[in-house]
């Protein structure tokens, strides 16, 4: 195994074998592209310059669009020479310099976001919430469930990089009890703990992703956390699916692990029950091995796993792209809430709580739905190539009041 020589490096969650990127910024200075090893970002366009790298440039925006927009043999060929850098000891000179400790850096959006779409690729996810908004139904799935990944197009202008406050939403509410809707502050709000996946190179109009060439098109994949009002939800959703109750905000991580990092992470997924149609390649739908955890108020309150997922991510391209929807650099997806069979493992306070009605206990008291003050955070981490755990981006959030 090869390792850095950048201290502490080895064996943490930000190994040789991760090395995933953002947009940092230091005081004075123009927003840039970084990639992370150990505790430090590497300042990549001066490092790039001083080894001539002939695609250099791109480090220099201030978003990973350029980057991503490369395509795979960029992608590929900077990662490389990446490792290479940070692994060889004779480059430490040149290097070193353009090392800053993360604490010194602020982290911007990764990148600019095309369309948003997210998903609901959970089975336990999805069952569960039919059980909770249609109680009076035998069957919590909708017909149409296991034939195709159920998705909608979210609010990409709505998406933000973590740390950004989340402000109450307002909006129409209606309990079923309840005549006539009533306006105010979202009572129920929530959190969803999801994977997002982040497109660099698109497709034209009219052409099809296909499962198999889903490494060609995308870049890597964030956390995300897709902030709920299921108050608001819950009343407006029927025919046409969520809008304002899941508008108003979705955080991201700063961090992109690269979907190169994630070779050790692939997993075959629990099975599909009936087959899907072809175009869906039924048969071995392989997921992604990634651990998460949702903190409230620094209590871990749920640990979900991605491995659990019904919808595989590349079956949620191909069906995005099936009817020739074009896709572009920055195009976003989630796969809906991550939860698993066991009450432990549900990703939303919807599920937690059971619809609000069974409270779950977090630091020391019980609790239903997110109140101000709040601080949510989302982790990940899957298995790396060096045989330790990739420690993805995490997600943060503080519920703030609802504006006037
Ligand atoms: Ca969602």
């Amino acid at each position: 195994m090869t390792t850095s020589w950048v201290e502490g490096a080895t064996g943490s969650g930000f190994d040789v074998d991760h090395l995933p990127y953002a947009v940092f910024e230091r005081p004075g200075e123009e927003p840039r592209v970084g990639a992370r090893i150990g505790d430090f970002v590497v300042d990549l366009a001066p490092v790039a310059a001083g080894d001539m790298l002939a695609v250099g440039h791109l480090f220099e925006a201030a978003s990973l669009n350029p980057l991503m927009a490369g395509g795979r043999p960029v992608w590929e060929s900077v990662r490389q020479w990446l490792t290479g850098m940070l692994t060889d000891e004779t480059e430490r000179d040149l290097i070193e310099p353009s090392l800053v400790p993360v604490s010194d850096v602020a982290l911007r959006m990764p990148f600019e976001v095309g369309d948003y779409v997210d998903f609901y690729a959970s089975l336990d996810h999805a069952s569960n919430v039919g059980r909770i908004f249609r109680p009076d139904q035998d069957e919590p799935l909708l017909p149409n469930w296991r034939h195709l990944p159920v998705g909608y197009h979210g609010r990409a202008g709505t998406v933000v990089p973590s740390g950004t406050d989340i402000i109450r939403p307002q909006g129409q509410r209606k309990a079923p009890a309840d005549d006539l809707p009533t306006f105010g502050p979202s009572m129920r709000l929530d959190v969803e703990a999801e994977l997002g996946f982040v497109v660099g190179t698109g497709s034209g109009l009219g052409n099809r992703i296909p499962t198999e060439a889903f490494a060609d098109h995308v870049f890597g994949v964030v956390g995300l956390n897709d902030w709920s009002a299921r108050d608001i939800q819950a009343w407006e959703y029927v025919p046409l699916g969520p809008f304002l109750g899941k508008s108003f905000a979705t955080s991201i991580s700063p961090w992109v692990t690269p979907l190169d990092a994630l070779d050790a992470a692939w997993v075959d997924l629990p099975g599909q029950d009936p087959e899907p149609l072809p175009y869906l390649s039924p048969g071995a739908t392989r997921g992604l091995d990634i651990e998460v955890e949702v903190v409230l108020n620094d209590e871990v309150v749920s640990r979900p796993s991605y491995s659990s997922m019904y919808w595989s991510p590349a079956q949620m391209l191909a069906h995005l792209t099936v009817n020739g929807a074009s896709t572009r650099t920055g195009d976003l997806w989630a796969s809906g809430t991550i939860s698993g069979p066991e009450r432990h493992q549900r990703g939303s306070f919807l599920e937690l709580s059971w619809g609000g009605k069974e409270p779950f206990t977090a630091v020391g008291r019980e609790r239903t739905f997110l109140e101000d003050g709040d601080v949510v955070v989302l982790r990940y981490s899957a298995p790396g190539a060096a045989g330790g755990r990739l420690t993805l981006g995490e997600v943060a959030g503080t519920v703030v009041p609802a504006r006037d």
